[in-house]
């Protein structure tokens, strides 16, 4: 791997073997911890991801339960199941695999998980928490990734000019205000859909972070010599020449972009694995303070 590269996957292997020291630790006093994941419908991506978290929580010698519905459950069957996962002892992190099908209404599902077992950092109480500087926020897995990769690389953030493209609540927002707390101390700039000459922001950026959705969207032109790039996006596009005549690739053109920069992380095997090791962490820590621990 060039010398720029960030190996996402080795950052998190590291991560997860933390934490199942962790889990090893709480084992021994007599506590497992346990991660429920309710999927709706049969998305072929989902499923992946659904499969992905089931296979790292067993790996880690966590409880995991895998909950697959049809695409027509109704909204209050899943807030029935959500409110019977809030009540079992076994379960300290409960998450519903986005997207859901249209007749949910994911702002009210994520309400009503407990926030104290949402390890997704999705409920308005930890949205509030982490804008607050909260410490007992759980966070949003893939933003608190990120700042993961920026500290493995020794990557310094106080002061620095980070610009993150995208404004979700899932990626975007949590990144900002990641970068911005207190400790993390970058200079944040948030772009979006709406926002004027990206390339003029972008390029005055020693850290961009691409959470746009759509592939290869971010060029040599958007980033400047030297610059971190974190690449956040997962797009499927066609390609003749790959196996299943499909690949993976990010929000930024990687071949035009990776030369110039310090360090970027690849798609696949930069952020993605990362999402994973952060949400078994979040499991954690959610069993630890439901259990009176810090
Ligand atoms: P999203 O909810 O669709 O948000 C995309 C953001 O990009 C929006 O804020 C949108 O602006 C902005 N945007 C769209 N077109 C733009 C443009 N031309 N210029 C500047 N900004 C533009 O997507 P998301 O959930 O944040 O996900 C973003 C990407 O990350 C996707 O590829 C997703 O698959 C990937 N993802 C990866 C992981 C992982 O584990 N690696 C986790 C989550 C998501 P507006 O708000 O103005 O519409």
């Amino acid at each position: 791997m060039a010398q720029n590269i960030i190996d996402g996957k080795a950052v998190a292997a590291r991560c997860n073997a933390d934490t199942a020291r962790d889990i090893a630790g709480l084992q021994a006093r007599g506590i497992t911890p346990g991660l429920a994941v309710i999927l709706l419908g049969e998305n072929p991506a989902s499923q992946a991801y659904v499969r992905n978290k089931d296979r790292t929580c067993r790996e880690l010698g966590m409880h995991s339960r895998k909950i697959e519905l049809p695409a027509t459950t109704p909204q209050s069957e899943l807030l029935r199941l959500i409110g019977e996962l809030n009540a079992d002892p076994s379960i300290h992190g409960i998450l519903v695999q986005s997207p859901c099908p249209d007749h949910i209404d994911e702002a009210a599902v994520v309400r009503a998980i407990d926030p104290r077992k949402d390890v997704d950092g999705f409920h308005p109480l930890n949205v509030a928490a982490l804008a607050m500087d909260d410490p007992s926020a759980l966070v949003p897995c893939t933003p608190l990734g990120c700042l993961e990769l920026l500290r493995a690389y020794d990557i310094p953030t106080r002061g620095a000019h980070a610009v993150v493209v995208g404004r979700s609540l899932i990626v975007g927002k949590p990144m900002a205000l990641l970068l911005l707390a207190k400790g993390t101390d970058a200079t944040v700039t948030v772009a979006h859909s709406r926002t004027e000459n990206l390339a003029e922001i972008t390029k005055t950026a020693d850290i961009v972070i691409a959470a746009v959705g759509r592939p290869k969207f971010l060029g040599a032109e958007h980033i400047r010599d030297g610059a971190v790039v974190l690449d956040v996006g997962i797009n499927r596009i066609e390609d003749p020449s790959a196996p299943q005549g499909s690949r993976l690739v990010g929000d930024v053109d990687f071949e035009a972009v990776a030369a110039k920069c310090r360090a970027i992380t690849p798609v696949p095997g930069g952020v993605g694995p990362m999402t994973i090791a952060m949400l078994m962490r979040n499991t954690v820590r959610a069993c630890r303070a439901l259990n009176g621990e810090k």
